[in-house]
């Protein structure tokens, strides 16, 4: 398995497909002024498994997939199949807002997708609108059932936490977890790419000490559970009684740098080295120029040793040259 210059293992990427969403999440989408990637500069899918398969070779297990919201891509179900099929490939998991799921959900499972994480700010209908914005309660809710019915489990429920929209509603959503089996995780903001999403995030920050201490309030103390796999960014927990689990993921209260485990692939086949700074090798033109799997590892390997450590967020300061959307969170 690689290893970074901090003697962090790194076995796990995460690839986004495309910077397209069906949403625009107040803290990561503004509603104006954005560009998108055009087609010829995404990688392509027979790209995304060359990649794949060198990285399956230097010793990568997991991967993701992820967006911008990666379910716009027409060519889905070809990616995942195609990753689906290279030996060596433990994990393949897909992050979503769910909206597509109903249609998507069943195909994805027999391309041979494992798992999902879903995006939901609320149970709230017009919570939700207010903080995704396009977003509508009932079609991610629906999208959320295909996935548990097709298999895509366990559910992940990624919830990000902002001050004024949905910082009460936290506890609603860890109630969820008393009947179901899902895993509700709360997530810290990050200002990534510097403009009005990035001084939203700065703003509208909830730590997870507050929500934490919101949902014990209200539902009763919240047992640790061991930590199976150190490299989870999630501090994963139970409440009194319950099926699920409750996790907090606390980049800027809690920092895991040390345990990281990413590497992030941008959609137009950029290796970002970290999600919370610049620094990014390209990958697309060695692809693209046929100079061979032996080049292609060597670049990802450069990329891992390169790997930064640390971040700025409680200076405010973040990658300034990509927003979320464009990475992948
Ligand atoms: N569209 C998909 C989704 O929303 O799940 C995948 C891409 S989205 C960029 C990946 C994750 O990033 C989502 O869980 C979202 O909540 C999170 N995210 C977006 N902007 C964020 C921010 N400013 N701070 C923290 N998390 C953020
Ligand atoms: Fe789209 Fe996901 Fe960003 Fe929301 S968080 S705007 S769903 S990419």
């Amino acid at each position: 398995m690689p290893r970074d210059g901090f003697g962090r293992e790194i076995n796990y990427l995460r690839i986004s497909v495309t910077d397209r969403c069906n949403l625009r999440c107040v803290y990561c989408m503004p509603l104006n002024g954005l560009r998108f990637l055009p087609g010829p500069e995404l990688l392509t899918a027979v790209e995304i498994e060359q990649l794949v398969r060198v990285a399956v070779s230097i010793g990568f297990a997991k991967f993701r997939l992820t967006g911008g919201e990666p379910t716009l891509r027409a060519d889905l179900l070809e990616i995942v199949a195609r990753l689906a099929a290279i030996d060596g490939v433990g994990d393949l998991a897909l992050t979503t807002n769910a909206l597509l799921l109903p249609r998507l959900a069943q195909p994805l499972k027999r391309a041979g997708l494992k798992r999902v994480n879903i995006h939901l700010d609320s149970l709230n209908p017009a919570t939700l609108e207010r903080q995704m914005r396009w977003g509508n309660f009932a079609a991610v809710w629906d999208g959320i059932m295909a996935a548990e019915a097709a298999g895509l489990v366990p559910i992940k429920l990624n919830v990000v936490v902002a001050a004024g929209y949905n910082e009460e509603e936290a506890v609603e959503l860890a109630r969820l977890t008393l009947e179901r089996d899902w895993q509700v995780r709360f997530i810290e903001l990050m200002p990534l790419g510097g403009g009005e999403c990035a001084s939203l995030s700065i703003q509208r920050y909830v730590s997870n000490i507050e929500t934490r201490r919101r949902i014990e309030t209200a539902l009763g103390a919240l047992t640790a559970l061991e930590q199976g796999d150190l490299s989870d960014e999630a501090r994963n927990y139970r409440l009194p009684g319950a099926r699920g689990v409750v996790g907090f993921i606390s980049p800027v209260s809690e920092p895991y740098c040390g345990t990281c485990n990413r590497m992030r692939l941008t959609a137009d086949g950029k290796f970002h080295l970290c999600l919370l700074n610049d620094d990014e090798l390209d990958v697309r033109k060695a692809l693209r120029s046929d100079q061979g799997t032996q080049a292609l590892a060597r670049i990802l390997r450069r990329a891992v040793e390169l790997k930064p450590t640390g971040h700025h967020l409680l200076e405010g300061r973040s990658t300034q040259v990509r927003s979320m959307y464009q990475i992948g969170g």
